[in-house]
Protein backbone atom coordinates (compact mmCIF):
# COMPACT_ATOMS: atom_id res chain seq x y z
CA UNK A 1 0.00 0.00 0.00
CA UNK A 2 1.45 3.31 -0.95
CA UNK A 3 -0.11 6.76 1.39
CA UNK A 4 1.23 10.13 0.59
CA UNK A 5 1.52 12.66 2.92
CA UNK A 6 2.39 16.36 1.23
CA UNK A 7 5.17 15.71 -1.04
CA UNK A 8 6.41 12.52 0.68
CA UNK A 9 5.69 9.10 -0.55
CA UNK A 10 5.66 6.64 1.57
CA UNK A 11 5.53 2.71 1.29
CA UNK A 12 3.28 0.76 4.45
CA UNK A 13 4.45 -3.01 4.47
CA UNK A 14 0.86 -4.26 5.15
CA UNK A 15 1.08 -8.22 5.87
CA UNK A 16 -2.33 -10.46 5.46
CA UNK A 17 -2.86 -12.12 7.99
CA UNK A 18 -5.35 -15.20 7.49
CA UNK A 19 -7.07 -17.08 10.35
CA UNK A 20 -8.55 -21.27 10.41
CA UNK A 21 -12.05 -19.96 9.73
CA UNK A 22 -10.76 -18.08 6.76
CA UNK A 23 -11.28 -14.03 8.75
CA UNK A 24 -7.98 -12.33 7.15
CA UNK A 25 -6.72 -8.62 7.90
CA UNK A 26 -4.38 -6.58 6.93
CA UNK A 27 -1.52 -5.66 9.26
CA UNK A 28 1.60 -3.36 9.37
CA UNK A 29 5.05 -4.45 10.31
CA UNK A 30 4.88 -2.37 13.48
CA UNK A 31 1.75 -3.06 14.55
CA UNK A 32 1.05 -6.78 16.74
CA UNK A 33 -1.09 -9.24 15.30
CA UNK A 34 -3.24 -8.86 18.15
CA UNK A 35 -3.44 -4.71 18.10
CA UNK A 36 -3.87 -5.31 13.96
CA UNK A 37 -6.68 -7.74 14.02
CA UNK A 38 -8.82 -5.56 16.87
CA UNK A 39 -8.57 -2.40 14.69
CA UNK A 40 -9.54 -4.50 11.86
CA UNK A 41 -12.59 -5.45 13.73
CA UNK A 42 -11.23 -8.99 14.11
CA UNK A 43 -11.18 -10.42 18.18
CA UNK A 44 -8.79 -12.84 19.18
CA UNK A 45 -8.72 -14.55 22.58
CA UNK A 46 -6.48 -12.74 24.98
CA UNK A 47 -5.59 -11.59 28.66
CA UNK A 48 -2.46 -9.46 30.13
CA UNK A 49 -1.48 -8.47 26.85
CA UNK A 50 2.65 -8.16 27.79
CA UNK A 51 3.66 -11.53 26.60
CA UNK A 52 2.98 -13.06 30.23
CA UNK A 53 0.17 -15.37 30.04
CA UNK A 54 -0.63 -17.28 26.98
CA UNK A 55 -4.27 -16.78 26.36
CA UNK A 56 -2.88 -15.21 22.67
CA UNK A 57 -1.14 -18.28 21.95
CA UNK A 58 -1.55 -19.07 18.07
CA UNK A 59 0.40 -21.63 16.06
CA UNK A 60 1.95 -20.42 12.97
CA UNK A 61 0.74 -22.22 9.95
CA UNK A 62 2.91 -20.98 7.17
CA UNK A 63 4.92 -17.27 7.16
CA UNK A 64 7.10 -15.61 9.98
CA UNK A 65 7.36 -13.33 12.86
CA UNK A 66 9.45 -11.47 14.78
CA UNK A 67 8.83 -11.35 18.72
CA UNK A 68 9.19 -8.21 20.92
CA UNK A 69 9.59 -9.17 23.79
CA UNK A 70 11.34 -12.77 24.79
CA UNK A 71 7.97 -15.59 24.96
CA UNK A 72 9.26 -17.35 28.17
CA UNK A 73 5.77 -18.19 29.17
CA UNK A 74 5.67 -20.86 26.29
CA UNK A 75 8.10 -24.12 26.18
CA UNK A 76 10.53 -25.32 24.21
CA UNK A 77 8.25 -27.52 22.30
CA UNK A 78 5.89 -25.42 21.72
CA UNK A 79 8.42 -22.63 20.11
CA UNK A 80 9.74 -25.54 18.18
CA UNK A 81 5.85 -25.89 16.89
CA UNK A 82 5.53 -22.94 15.75
CA UNK A 83 3.38 -21.19 18.32
CA UNK A 84 3.55 -17.34 19.08
CA UNK A 85 1.83 -14.96 21.19
CA UNK A 86 -0.34 -12.96 19.13
CA UNK A 87 0.20 -9.70 21.43
CA UNK A 88 3.65 -9.82 21.29
CA UNK A 89 4.62 -10.56 17.47
CA UNK A 90 4.72 -8.69 14.20
CA UNK A 91 4.53 -10.13 10.89
CA UNK A 92 7.60 -10.35 8.57
CA UNK A 93 5.47 -12.30 5.79
CA UNK A 94 1.87 -12.92 5.19
CA UNK A 95 0.82 -14.83 8.10
CA UNK A 96 -1.54 -18.52 8.62
CA UNK A 97 -3.00 -19.00 11.97
CA UNK A 98 -4.51 -21.94 13.64
CA UNK A 99 -6.95 -20.14 15.57
CA UNK A 100 -10.07 -18.63 14.95
CA UNK A 101 -11.61 -15.49 16.23
CA UNK A 102 -14.61 -14.85 18.73
CA UNK A 103 -16.67 -14.99 15.96
CA UNK A 104 -20.09 -13.48 17.23
CA UNK A 105 -19.15 -12.78 20.62
CA UNK A 106 -19.21 -9.07 21.57
CA UNK A 107 -16.38 -7.38 23.13
CA UNK A 108 -17.21 -5.02 25.55
CA UNK A 109 -15.39 -1.34 24.93
CA UNK A 110 -12.61 -0.41 27.83
CA UNK A 111 -12.98 2.68 29.06
CA UNK A 112 -11.40 4.60 32.22
CA UNK A 113 -13.74 5.42 34.86
CA UNK A 114 -13.18 6.81 38.37
CA UNK A 115 -14.31 4.90 41.17
CA UNK A 116 -14.44 4.89 44.88
CA UNK A 117 -13.59 2.17 47.77
CA UNK A 118 -16.23 0.94 49.31
CA UNK A 119 -14.91 -1.10 51.84
CA UNK A 120 -11.76 -3.30 52.35
CA UNK A 121 -11.97 -5.92 54.39
CA UNK A 122 -9.65 -8.66 55.17
CA UNK A 123 -11.22 -12.26 54.34
CA UNK A 124 -7.96 -14.41 55.56
CA UNK A 125 -4.14 -13.86 56.74
CA UNK A 126 -3.40 -12.53 53.11
CA UNK A 127 -6.76 -12.14 50.98
CA UNK A 128 -8.84 -8.78 51.41
CA UNK A 129 -12.12 -8.17 49.42
CA UNK A 130 -12.23 -4.91 48.12
CA UNK A 131 -15.92 -3.05 47.09
CA UNK A 132 -15.44 -0.55 44.87
CA UNK A 133 -18.22 2.06 44.26
CA UNK A 134 -18.88 3.70 40.84
CA UNK A 135 -20.04 7.30 39.56
CA UNK A 136 -24.32 6.60 39.36
CA UNK A 137 -24.08 7.74 35.80
CA UNK A 138 -20.62 5.19 34.96
CA UNK A 139 -22.87 2.83 32.75
CA UNK A 140 -19.89 0.17 33.40
CA UNK A 141 -20.48 -3.08 31.29
CA UNK A 142 -19.13 -5.98 31.55
CA UNK A 143 -18.99 -9.92 30.77
CA UNK A 144 -18.91 -12.39 33.55
CA UNK A 145 -15.18 -13.76 34.16
CA UNK A 146 -13.59 -10.46 32.88
CA UNK A 147 -10.77 -8.03 34.55
CA UNK A 148 -10.36 -4.72 35.07
CA UNK A 149 -7.01 -2.85 35.69
CA UNK A 150 -7.21 -0.66 38.89
CA UNK A 151 -4.82 2.45 39.17
CA UNK A 152 -3.82 4.38 42.63
CA UNK A 153 -0.57 6.74 42.59
CA UNK A 154 0.47 5.52 39.04
CA UNK A 155 0.44 1.68 39.96
CA UNK A 156 -1.44 -0.15 37.69
CA UNK A 157 -2.45 -3.63 37.97
CA UNK A 158 -4.86 -6.11 37.12
CA UNK A 159 -7.90 -7.77 39.25
CA UNK A 160 -10.67 -9.58 38.05
CA UNK A 161 -14.24 -9.13 39.02
CA UNK A 162 -15.77 -10.94 41.30
CA UNK A 163 -19.52 -10.24 40.45
CA UNK A 164 -21.06 -11.08 37.43
CA UNK A 165 -22.97 -7.55 37.39
CA UNK A 166 -22.85 -4.43 39.25
CA UNK A 167 -24.99 -4.20 42.29
CA UNK A 168 -25.66 -1.51 43.49
CA UNK A 169 -23.13 0.30 41.39
CA UNK A 170 -20.25 -1.70 43.14
CA UNK A 171 -17.78 -4.50 41.89
CA UNK A 172 -16.24 -6.80 44.01
CA UNK A 173 -12.61 -8.18 43.99
CA UNK A 174 -10.81 -10.59 45.68
CA UNK A 175 -6.94 -9.22 46.74
CA UNK A 176 -3.74 -11.12 47.43
CA UNK A 177 -1.41 -10.16 49.21
CA UNK A 178 1.98 -10.67 47.58
CA UNK A 179 5.06 -10.02 49.55
CA UNK A 180 6.96 -6.52 48.60
CA UNK A 181 3.94 -5.73 46.35
CA UNK A 182 3.41 -1.85 45.29
CA UNK A 183 0.12 -2.36 45.21
CA UNK A 184 -0.24 -5.00 48.32
CA UNK A 185 0.74 -2.54 50.32
CA UNK A 186 -1.22 -0.09 49.96
CA UNK A 187 -4.52 -2.20 49.40
CA UNK A 188 -3.45 -4.43 52.74
CA UNK A 189 -1.51 -1.15 54.50
CA UNK A 190 -3.53 1.69 53.51
CA UNK A 191 -6.49 1.89 51.62
CA UNK A 192 -9.70 3.20 53.20
CA UNK A 193 -13.49 3.87 52.56
CA UNK A 194 -13.49 6.89 49.46
CA UNK A 195 -10.15 6.70 47.90
CA UNK A 196 -10.07 7.59 44.95
CA UNK A 197 -8.75 4.93 41.95
CA UNK A 198 -9.27 4.77 38.45
CA UNK A 199 -10.83 1.92 36.57
CA UNK A 200 -9.84 1.09 33.09
CA UNK A 201 -11.95 -1.97 32.13
CA UNK A 202 -13.24 -4.56 30.91
CA UNK A 203 -10.79 -6.29 29.96
CA UNK A 204 -9.85 -9.83 28.83
CA UNK A 205 -12.24 -12.73 26.76
CA UNK A 206 -12.09 -14.87 30.28
CA UNK A 207 -16.15 -15.54 30.14
CA UNK A 208 -18.33 -18.20 29.67
CA UNK A 209 -18.84 -19.61 25.69
CA UNK A 210 -21.89 -21.30 24.75
CA UNK A 211 -21.01 -25.38 24.07
CA UNK A 212 -22.82 -28.53 23.57
CA UNK A 213 -20.40 -29.96 25.85
CA UNK A 214 -21.79 -31.77 29.18
CA UNK A 215 -18.94 -31.15 31.40
CA UNK A 216 -17.71 -27.34 33.01
CA UNK A 217 -14.84 -27.65 35.16
CA UNK A 218 -13.45 -24.83 36.41
CA UNK A 219 -10.08 -24.89 37.99
CA UNK A 220 -8.76 -22.02 40.50
CA UNK A 221 -5.71 -21.33 42.49
CA UNK A 222 -6.62 -18.41 45.34
CA UNK A 223 -8.12 -15.60 44.29
CA UNK A 224 -8.46 -16.95 40.72
CA UNK A 225 -12.06 -17.98 42.05
CA UNK A 226 -12.98 -14.57 41.93
CA UNK A 227 -13.84 -14.62 38.14
CA UNK A 228 -14.90 -18.00 38.20
CA UNK A 229 -17.42 -17.30 40.72
CA UNK A 230 -18.75 -14.32 38.89
CA UNK A 231 -19.18 -16.79 35.89
CA UNK A 232 -21.23 -19.30 38.70
CA UNK A 233 -23.76 -16.57 39.70
CA UNK A 234 -24.03 -15.56 36.38
CA UNK A 235 -25.84 -19.21 36.03
CA UNK A 236 -27.22 -19.43 39.04
CA UNK A 237 -29.73 -15.89 38.16
CA UNK A 238 -29.56 -15.64 34.19
CA UNK A 239 -29.18 -19.09 32.45
CA UNK A 240 -32.26 -20.70 31.51
CA UNK A 241 -33.65 -24.24 32.73
CA UNK A 242 -32.74 -26.03 29.20
CA UNK A 243 -28.83 -24.21 29.30
CA UNK A 244 -28.92 -26.19 32.93
CA UNK A 245 -30.34 -29.17 32.03
CA UNK A 246 -27.39 -31.26 31.42
CA UNK A 247 -24.74 -29.05 32.39
CA UNK A 248 -22.93 -31.07 34.95
CA UNK A 249 -20.32 -28.67 36.74
CA UNK A 250 -17.26 -29.61 38.78
CA UNK A 251 -15.27 -27.02 40.84
CA UNK A 252 -11.55 -27.19 42.01
CA UNK A 253 -10.16 -24.50 44.38
CA UNK A 254 -6.71 -24.88 45.37
CA UNK A 255 -5.05 -23.46 48.26
CA UNK A 256 -2.07 -23.42 50.11
CA UNK A 257 -3.74 -23.65 53.46
CA UNK A 258 -7.40 -24.55 54.87
CA UNK A 259 -7.43 -21.00 55.98
CA UNK A 260 -6.72 -19.54 52.22
CA UNK A 261 -10.57 -21.00 51.55
CA UNK A 262 -12.51 -17.87 52.26
CA UNK A 263 -15.61 -18.36 49.87
CA UNK A 264 -18.19 -21.68 49.38
CA UNK A 265 -20.51 -22.12 46.45
CA UNK A 266 -24.02 -22.07 47.14
CA UNK A 267 -26.10 -22.75 43.76
CA UNK A 268 -29.42 -24.25 43.83
CA UNK A 269 -30.10 -24.16 40.21
CA UNK A 270 -26.43 -25.99 39.48
CA UNK A 271 -25.59 -29.74 38.95
CA UNK A 272 -22.46 -29.03 40.41
CA UNK A 273 -19.63 -30.99 42.58
CA UNK A 274 -16.87 -28.51 44.85
CA UNK A 275 -13.12 -30.04 45.98
CA UNK A 276 -10.72 -28.25 47.93
CA UNK A 277 -7.53 -28.74 47.31
CA UNK A 278 -4.70 -27.78 50.10
CA UNK A 279 -1.46 -28.12 48.94
CA UNK A 280 0.28 -27.15 52.05
CA UNK A 281 1.57 -30.32 53.61
CA UNK A 282 1.31 -30.13 56.99
CA UNK A 283 -1.70 -28.79 57.00
CA UNK A 284 -2.63 -31.92 54.55
CA UNK A 285 -3.30 -35.12 55.91
CA UNK A 286 -0.30 -36.28 52.60
CA UNK A 287 3.15 -35.65 52.81
CA UNK A 288 3.84 -34.59 49.71
CA UNK A 289 2.21 -30.99 48.05
CA UNK A 290 -0.57 -31.36 46.31
CA UNK A 291 -1.92 -29.45 43.41
CA UNK A 292 -5.22 -29.45 41.97
CA UNK A 293 -3.49 -30.58 38.56
CA UNK A 294 -2.64 -33.95 40.44
CA UNK A 295 -6.55 -34.53 40.93
CA UNK A 296 -7.50 -33.83 37.54
CA UNK A 297 -6.91 -37.23 36.00
CA UNK A 298 -8.57 -39.00 38.97
CA UNK A 299 -11.52 -37.48 37.84
CA UNK A 300 -14.11 -39.99 36.11
CA UNK A 301 -15.12 -37.34 33.29
CA UNK A 302 -15.16 -38.54 29.56
CA UNK A 303 -12.66 -35.47 28.86
CA UNK A 304 -13.54 -34.98 25.39
CA UNK A 305 -16.97 -33.77 26.57
CA UNK A 306 -15.44 -31.33 28.59
CA UNK A 307 -14.85 -27.48 28.61
CA UNK A 308 -12.09 -26.38 31.03
CA UNK A 309 -11.87 -22.68 32.37
CA UNK A 310 -8.92 -22.49 34.47
CA UNK A 311 -7.41 -19.28 36.54
CA UNK A 312 -5.27 -18.16 39.09
CA UNK A 313 -1.58 -19.85 39.01
CA UNK A 314 0.66 -20.01 35.31
CA UNK A 315 1.83 -23.07 36.48
CA UNK A 316 -1.08 -24.62 37.29
CA UNK A 317 -3.02 -23.40 34.26
CA UNK A 318 -0.04 -24.56 32.13
CA UNK A 319 -0.04 -28.10 33.91
CA UNK A 320 -3.69 -28.72 33.64
CA UNK A 321 -3.62 -28.19 29.90
CA UNK A 322 -0.87 -30.43 28.93
CA UNK A 323 -2.82 -33.28 30.97
CA UNK A 324 -5.73 -32.45 29.78
CA UNK A 325 -5.16 -32.18 26.02
CA UNK A 326 -3.14 -35.29 26.45
CA UNK A 327 -6.04 -37.36 28.00
CA UNK A 328 -8.85 -36.02 25.02
CA UNK A 329 -9.76 -32.74 26.12
CA UNK A 330 -9.72 -30.60 22.77
CA UNK A 331 -7.32 -27.35 23.23
CA UNK A 332 -9.84 -25.48 22.09
CA UNK A 333 -12.23 -26.21 24.92
CA UNK A 334 -9.42 -24.91 27.70
CA UNK A 335 -9.84 -21.53 28.22
CA UNK A 336 -7.77 -19.60 30.84
CA UNK A 337 -7.00 -16.11 32.92
CA UNK A 338 -3.47 -16.23 34.19
CA UNK A 339 -2.61 -14.04 37.25
CA UNK A 340 0.70 -13.49 36.24
CA UNK A 341 3.02 -10.61 37.52
CA UNK A 342 0.64 -7.27 35.77
CA UNK A 343 2.07 -4.62 34.00
C1 LIG B 1 -5.51 -10.77 34.04
C2 LIG B 1 -5.03 -10.69 35.49
C3 LIG B 1 -5.96 -10.73 36.50
C4 LIG B 1 -5.56 -10.68 37.83
N1 LIG B 1 -6.49 -10.76 38.82
C5 LIG B 1 -6.11 -10.76 40.11
C6 LIG B 1 -7.08 -10.88 41.16
O1 LIG B 1 -8.29 -10.95 40.93
N2 LIG B 1 -6.61 -10.90 42.45
C7 LIG B 1 -5.28 -10.81 42.74
O2 LIG B 1 -4.91 -10.86 43.92
N3 LIG B 1 -4.35 -10.67 41.76
C8 LIG B 1 -4.71 -10.63 40.47
N4 LIG B 1 -3.79 -10.48 39.48
C9 LIG B 1 -2.39 -10.19 39.86
C10 LIG B 1 -2.25 -8.67 40.14
O3 LIG B 1 -2.48 -7.97 38.93
C11 LIG B 1 -0.87 -8.26 40.65
O4 LIG B 1 0.12 -8.92 39.91
C12 LIG B 1 -0.67 -8.60 42.09
O5 LIG B 1 -1.70 -8.01 42.86
C13 LIG B 1 0.67 -8.10 42.64
O6 LIG B 1 0.74 -6.70 42.48
P1 LIG B 1 1.64 -5.87 43.50
O7 LIG B 1 1.73 -4.46 43.02
O8 LIG B 1 1.19 -6.09 44.88
O9 LIG B 1 3.07 -6.55 43.35
P2 LIG B 1 4.33 -6.00 42.50
O10 LIG B 1 4.85 -4.76 43.11
O11 LIG B 1 3.95 -5.97 41.07
O12 LIG B 1 5.36 -7.20 42.70
C14 LIG B 1 5.89 -7.56 44.00
C15 LIG B 1 6.55 -8.92 43.93
O13 LIG B 1 5.55 -9.92 43.73
C16 LIG B 1 5.78 -10.63 42.53
N5 LIG B 1 4.48 -10.77 41.86
C17 LIG B 1 3.67 -9.75 41.48
N6 LIG B 1 2.54 -10.22 40.90
C18 LIG B 1 2.66 -11.55 40.91
C19 LIG B 1 1.82 -12.59 40.45
N7 LIG B 1 0.63 -12.33 39.88
N8 LIG B 1 2.25 -13.86 40.61
C20 LIG B 1 3.43 -14.14 41.20
N9 LIG B 1 4.28 -13.19 41.67
C21 LIG B 1 3.89 -11.92 41.52
C22 LIG B 1 6.72 -9.74 41.70
O14 LIG B 1 7.54 -10.51 40.83
C23 LIG B 1 7.53 -9.06 42.75
O15 LIG B 1 8.58 -9.89 43.20
C24 LIG B 1 -4.17 -10.54 38.15
C25 LIG B 1 -3.23 -10.48 37.11
C26 LIG B 1 -3.66 -10.54 35.80
C27 LIG B 1 -2.62 -10.46 34.69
Amino acid sequence: MHVTEGAKLYQINMNQIKLANNKQFKCGVEQTIFESAKSAGVHLEHSCLAARCSSCKARVISGSVASIHDENILTAKEKADGYILTCNSKPLTDIVLDIEDLDGLTLIPAKTIPSKIDSVEKLTEDIVKLILRLPPNADFKFSAGQYVNLIYNGIKRSYSIANHRLVDNKLTFFIKNYTNGLMSDYFFNHAKPNDLLRMEGPLGTFFYRETKKQNIVFLATGTGIAPIKAILDDFQENASDAQLQNMKVTILWGGRAINDIFWAPKYSRLNFKFSQVISKPKLYKGEEKIYIQDHLLDMDLDWHDTVVYACGSNAMIQDSFNKLTNTGLDKNSFYSDAFVVSN
